[in-house]
């Protein structure tokens, strides 16, 4: 079965509104392309506070994603500071990133919270993008399939597998995100192979059409090798993706691909 590649940028804190209006019109215009436009989703998820002007900008050409980085597990109420997956839907949100490795760390975030992050995203009528991965340390004892089998595990066991049909997942493994490492392909391919099967156990339609991205360092020159793969269909990107040039020869590399055949 033949997936359609999904290339998202993760800004996180970065940019600010003339960056935000700069590099968005430059994907929009490279977008034109029809090649690109035929093999390659594109997504964006700027900082909140820029998401409503990012998408007015989008306007009528519908053709990139734009998604929040993450969501408050509440659906609404007396929760300073939180944005909700309703709100994000409502300035027209199609995705949201949840269970990102720097929010499980750095804000402690539980298996089971990003479940009910999850959850409310879907619930809001968005996909969301429920990001897995081991540390650097769980690689080394050989723990890397367990980890990331359990962080899939904890949305999997309690949403069933038929809402994977609605969402992405992606595949970080946190030794390799801003550090300038990545896995190689083939380490990549085997941990993606990995949840496909996962997936598979339970639902070989779910399984075939679910989009798996891998995310780490990924660059121009990394890209192809890591898209040759089977169980790889694009890419989550932080760094690379704040400068429109380098975010677009990593779309690039999956037009270049598809045209092989
Ligand atoms: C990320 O934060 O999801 C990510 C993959 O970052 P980078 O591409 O900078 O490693």
């Amino acid at each position: 079965m033949s997936r359609k590649y999904l290339v998202a940028g993760n800004w996180k804190m970065n940019s600010s509104r003339e960056e935000a209006r700069a590099l968005m019109a430059e994907l929009l215009e490279a977008y034109q392309d029809p090649d690109m436009a035929a093999h390659c989703d594109l997504l964006v998820c700027p900082p909140y506070p820029y998401l409503a002007s990012v998408i007015e900008q989008r306007a009528d050409q519908d053709v990139m994603g734009v998604g929040g980085q993450d969501c408050s597990a509440h659906s609404k109420g007396a929760f300073t500071g939180e944005v909700s997956a309703q709100m994000l839907a409502d300035i027209g949100c199609q995705y949201v990133i949840v269970g990102h490795s720097e929010r499980r760390s750095y804000w402690s975030e539980s298996s089971d919270l990003v479940r009910e992050k999850f959850e409310r995203v879907q619930a809001s009528g968005m996909v969301p993008i429920l990001c897995v991965g081991e540390t650097q340390a769980e690689r080394a004892s050989g723990q890397t399939e367990a980890r990331v089998l359990e962080q899939l595990e904890a949305v999997l066991s309690r949403v069933g597998v038929h809402a994977f049909a609605r969402a992405v997942i992606a595949y970080e493994p946190v030794w390799a995100i801003g550090t300038g490492l990545n896995a190689t392909p083939q380490q990549a391919q085997e941990v993606h192979s990995l949840i496909r099967r996962r997936i598979r156990e339970e639902s070989v339609e779910v399984a075939d059409a679910v989009t798996v991205l891998y995310g780490g360092s990924v660059k121009a020159d990394n890209a192809y090798g890591l898209f040759e793969q089977p169980d790889i269909d694009g890419a989550l990107v932080g760094g690379a993706s704040l400068k429109a040039n380098d975010f677009l020869r990593i779309a690039r590399a999956c037009v270049e691909l598809k045209a092989e055949g």
